[in-house]
């Protein structure tokens, strides 16, 4: 048999290696991101049409190329960031496999004019599908100016498999916000089809967060700083008041890359443990700087993955520093040894002598004998008192059945739950109990009965829930108030664009929003439930989870946007209830489609039988 076994030819080999390195457009940006920083610019300019389908360009101000590296720099394993084995070990640029430029130019049209600081002229030079289309010399500025056409277009399997632009946008946005976060003393910008989205100046990191996430994420941080022999660690964590239902804000770096590490995630995560409910997340911006020898970067081509020779040591330091922080800066303490409320006593009424308790009996009671022989008993109170003996008992089980125009609660100058009509159909087989009488336990849960059995209501959850179908079925429509002062809301130009694309849904729950210019909006009049003075963070945690709910590639956007609203609308653990407001949750909950869990699938209720009671 004759041999069968060839080499692949360059352009093939460096297609099949892209596959690796460049899946989507934003993988693309990042390479090109991280070379204009390791070539020491201090101005980046992030340039993309059709969310990088058409164009991605980076233009920065670093140290260039010469005639020859430019060419060369598409070779496959060309780098000028190490040159022997041992150099994997003291990496200090973001770069170092010499495979994204030879990656790009096999799946792309590439065009990059490049110049040394003491040149006279640059190089410009043209490749496509690996192939040197043209070479010349160039006036050009200092540095180098790289554009990426045409993505994929010899690679239509790939090309077809690209989600909508605004997904794929959402991408690159992200990490836009992973390169510029921790390189806060590099200039960047973003241009998406000619629209400035970012524009970032040098300055503190405590600066690049807010000009990345918005100014109100000042206020929800607390500084990090922990400098031992391992590592020092800087950076910001969530206040525990400020922690979230998803994991959309955690950033974690070392030597200035973008990192997934959960089990230094979890580390972070454990500092809250106490002090935070259930599956809730809190934000974090971490950078650890470390001896490049003690860290592996060279696990997976996109770098994102980093073995530490000290993770044991790691992990206790950054759970020991997030719990510094989050003490030392928030009420953790407070939320962690909150005091159990005292018995509250009425004053005794002027002249009171007081007595000792008298016990009083019924000599005739005997349990074991005929019911007649209690059920005459005239003084019961105290011992031996059966419930049955009470007829009145016998009304918390009854059930009136729903009356229509009963839907008004009485003012109770307290909190008043926000989308609380009476019942006018049941949609579940569950029985009403509206009148039967309530119990608020620790401000968080109601306690009522049930002809089954005792019924216990996680408020803030059942609330979720009606407000969740009530939106969702725009059926009846949330109130909506006219604020005495509009309300200005601010974001950054990309965040504005998103606000756009959900302000008509908002619009039909309840809200009155204008634009003034392109990335202020004017708020006149919001749904009962919403506070004007937290508009700004209610909004901006809407958008949080809208793009949340995008990169998870949830498609039912409107869904998603009702989850949210619904949840931050409801009424909070914390907030005390009237008789009536908790007779209206129960009886509302029990007209929705799904009574049992929150819209983020949380147990809204307990109903426990007297047999499971008395078995407990
Ligand atoms: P790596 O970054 O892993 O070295 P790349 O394929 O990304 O590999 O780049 C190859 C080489 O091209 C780099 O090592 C660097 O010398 C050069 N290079 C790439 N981009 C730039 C840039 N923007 N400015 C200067 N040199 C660059
Ligand atoms: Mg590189």
């Amino acid at each position: 048999m004759s041999d069968i076994i060839n080499i692949l030819p360059d352009s093939v080999a460096n297609q099949i290696a892209a596959g690796e390195v460049v899946d989507r457009p934003a993988s693309a940006v990042k390479e090109l991101l991280e070379n204009a920083y390791d070539a020491g610019a201090t101005r980046i300019q992030l340039i993309v049409k059709d969310a990088g389908r058409t164009l991605i360009q980076v233009i920065d101000n670093g140290c260039g190329m010469s005639d020859s590296d430019a060419r060369i720099c598409f070779e496959r394993h060309a780098t000028s960031k190490i040159h022997k084995a041992d150099d994997l070990f003291a990496i200090h640029t973001m770069g170092f496999r010499g495979e994204a430029l030879a990656s790009i130019a096999a799946i792309a049209q590439v065009e990059m004019k490049s110049k040394l600081h003491d040149s006279e002229l640059g190089t410009h030079i043209l490749i496509e599908g690996s192939e040197v289309k043209e070479q010349t010399s160039c006036a050009c500025p200092n540095g180098t100016s790289i554009a990426v056409k045409n993505l994929f277009f010899n690679v239509p399997a790939r090309r077809n498999f690209l989600k909508r632009d605004s997904i794929e946008l959402s991408h690159i946005e992200e990490i836009f916000k992973r390169v510029a976060l921790v390189n806060y003393q590099t200039d960047y910008s973003f241009h998406s089809n000619g629209k400035l989205l970012y524009d970032l100046h040098t300055g503190n990191f405590a600066e690049r967060i807010s000009q990345l996430f918005g100014n109100s994420r000042r206020d929800q941080l607390c500084p990090v700083n922990e400098q031992t022999d391992i590592a020092n660690i800087m950076g910001y964590v969530s206040k525990p008041e400020y922690v979230r239902k998803t994991r959309g804000e955690q950033y974690l770096f070392v030597n200035h890359r973008f990192i997934k590490h959960p089990a230094l995630s979890a580390a972070i995560e454990k500092a809250y443990a106490d002090v935070i409910p259930d599956r809730h997340y809190p934000t974090y911006f971490i950078h650890i700087s470390i001896d490049p020898s003690r860290i592996d970067v060279n696990i997976h081509p996109t770098k994102t993955e980093v073995k530490f020779i000290d993770e044991s040591a790691l992990f206790s330091i950054l759970r020991a520093a997030t719990r510094k922080a989050i003490g030392q800066f928030s009420l953790a303490t407070e939320l962690q040894f909150n005091p159990i409320e005292e018995v509250d006593f009425p004053p005794a009424p002027k002249g009171y002598i007081p007595r000792q308790p008298q016990i009083h009996y019924n000599p005739a009671y005997n349990p074991f004998g005929s019911t007649s022989s209690h059920k005459g008993s005239s003084n019961n109170s105290g011992t031996g008192m059966s419930p049955h003996a009470d007829p009145k008992w016998k009304s918390f089980f009854d059930i009136p059945s729903p009356t229509p125009g009963s839907d008004e609660l009485p003012a109770t100058g307290q909190t008043t739950i926000e989308g609380s009509t009476s019942p006018k159909t049941v949609g579940t087989d569950f029985a009403l109990p509206q009148s039967a009488p309530c119990l608020q336990l620790d401000k968080s849960h109601i306690v009522s009965v049930l002809p089954s059995g005792l019924l216990v209501v996680d408020q803030q959850a059942a609330h979720e829930r009606i407000l969740f179908e009530r939106l969702s079925n725009r059926k009846a429509p949330v109130q909506s108030q006219q604020l005495l002062f509009p309300v200005n809301c601010q974001f950054t130009p990309a965040d504005a664009d998103m606000f756009n694309e959900i302000v008509p849904d908002l619009k039909a729950y309840g809200f009155e929003i204008g634009a003034i210019g392109q990335t202020t909006f004017v708020v006149t009049a919001t749904p009962t439930d919403v506070k004007e003075s937290e508009l700004q963070a209610f909004f901006d945690q809407i958008l949080v989870d809208y793009k949340s709910a995008m990169i998870q590639k949830f498609n039912n956007r409107s869904q998603s946007l009702c989850r949210s609203l619904a949840h931050q609308m409801a009424v909070k653990k914390g907030t005390v209830l009237q008789q009536a407001e908790m007779q209206q949750l129960i009886a509302d909950l029990f007209c929705c489609q799904s009574p049992t869990v929150s819209p983020t699938g949380k147990k809204t209720m307990a109903i426990l039988s007297p047999e499971q009671l008395i078995s407990q």
